[in-house]
Formats: structure tokens, sequence, C-alpha cells
């Protein structure tokens, strides 16, 4: 799948595989880095799934691109796993990445696209109004997050328990990271291994199978194990 983007111009993003997930968590689980050592391993991730791509750009776009790669392959929703810092229940909460992006929807060719984080007073540069009449001021105050690529840096959830408010922040790389698969590294070697042991399938058919596909082999096969245990027992 592929998809065009439209940041400060127009990008073309791909979603990626099972491989790329795999090789994605093994890199988590055996490098133990600081979010800005993880910027060579996302240049090479976003060099594969983005065309005409440029290390040069600035971190926040980079974050940017990998969660819109991560939403066109597993869709907007995530599953957040915590530890309720009033009552202490753990518990999982599901959270829409609609909330943590937001792109400009008038076409702003004529306007300098900037990305500006909604947690924080919006500050904009003595420049851009300099350049304005009156009238284009006005419109532009009105219409201001329609030109700028809005992120999100506090995106909240409450205790299902105490209804406490909980807020995480997933604009780093090591966030985007770890949600762009919905396993673990141990999970994901795990069921590579029965679907090749068990359903009749090389390793490499499995790695070049998106993401949606296997989870769809996995429920496959064990609705069948299942049936064949039915059936073994005369049911
Ligand atoms: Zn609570």
């Amino acid at each position: 799948m592929r998809r065009s983007i439209r940041l400060d111009k127009e990008y073309i993003v791909h979603s990626y595989l099972t491989e790329d997930e795999l090789a994605i968590k093994e890199f988590l689980a055996f490098n133990e880095v600081d979010d800005d050592d993880l910027e060579p391993f996302v240049d090479e991730l976003l060099q594969k799934f983005v065309e005409e791509y440029d290390p040069e750009m600035d971190k926040i776009k980079k974050i940017v691109l990998l969660w819109c790669i991560r939403i066109l392959t597993l869709g907007d929703e995530i599953e957040v796993n915590f530890k309720c810092k009033k009552c202490g229940n753990v518990q999982d909460t599901t959270i829409s990445l609609a909330n943590l992006l937001r792109f400009p929807e008038i076409d702003s060719d004529e306007v300098p696209t900037k990305f500006v984080d909604s947690s924080e007073p919006i500050e904009i540069s003595d420049e851009f109004y300099d350049e304005m009449d009156i009238d284009d001021f006005e419109f532009y105050a009105k219409n201001l997050y329609s030109y700028y690529i809005v992120y999100n840096t506090k995106i909240h959830f409450n205790c299902y328990y105490c209804n406490e408010d909980h807020f995480t922040n997933l604009m780093s790389f090591k966030k985007v990271l770890q949600f762009m698969s919905e396993d673990s590294y141990e999970t994901l070697t795990e069921w590579l291994h029965v679907l090749v042991y068990f359903g009749h399938l090389t390793r490499n058919d499995v790695l070049k199978m998106t993401p949606v596909q296997r989870m769809l082999e996995i429920k496959y096969f064990q609705e069948t194990k299942k049936k064949e245990l039915g059936d073994q027992n005369g049911n």
C-alpha cells in the first residue's frame, strides 16, 4: 500500500511487512539506546518507506512520517498498557491516533507549513505577519490550524477504575517504533516458528506478509487447530 502525505511538500509513503516489524522489534529488544541514538536506524527505515527521503529533515518531521507509515500499515488505534498512578490498577486502553496529528485542511501552497505542538501556545514568527495585509491577517487568524501541521505531545486517557487523568507523549522515535508492531519480539518469533512448522508456509512466505495478513493467518491457524481438536474428540 502507498499513500501521499502532504507535509511541507508531498511525500509518498509505503506500508511495511512482517520482516520489517521483526527487524524493528529485534533492534529495540537488543539495543538499550536513547531516543537520539535511534536516528540512524530511523533514517534507514524512512529511506525504505518514504520516496525521495531526505535524512536532513527535522526530527519532528521524521516522527510524523513514521506515524503516517504506522497508521497506513496497522490503522490509527494503539493499545496502551499502563498502571494507574492513583489507584495502582494495571490496565489496557485503546488510543486513537487521530488525536495525535492534524494536517492542513486547506490547500496551503502559498503559506509556509510549520509543525506546531498543540499542547503549547502557538507562536508565529513576525516575518509571517509582516508579509500580509490586514485582510490576509484576519483570514489566517481565523484559519490558523488550517495552515499548520498540528501534532499533540500530550494524548490524554483515563483510568478505567478511578477516572484519574493520564497522558502519554508519543512524539519520540522510541514510542513510534514500539507501536509499529502489536506483538513483542518473542511473540513474533514464536508465531513465525509456529506458522512455518505447522502452517506449511516457508519462513519467507510469512516474512513477506503484511502484519494484517500475518495476524489473519494466525487466526485461521488457531481456528483450524481448534476444529481439528474438536473433531478428534468426536464433536
Ligand atoms: Zn485509577
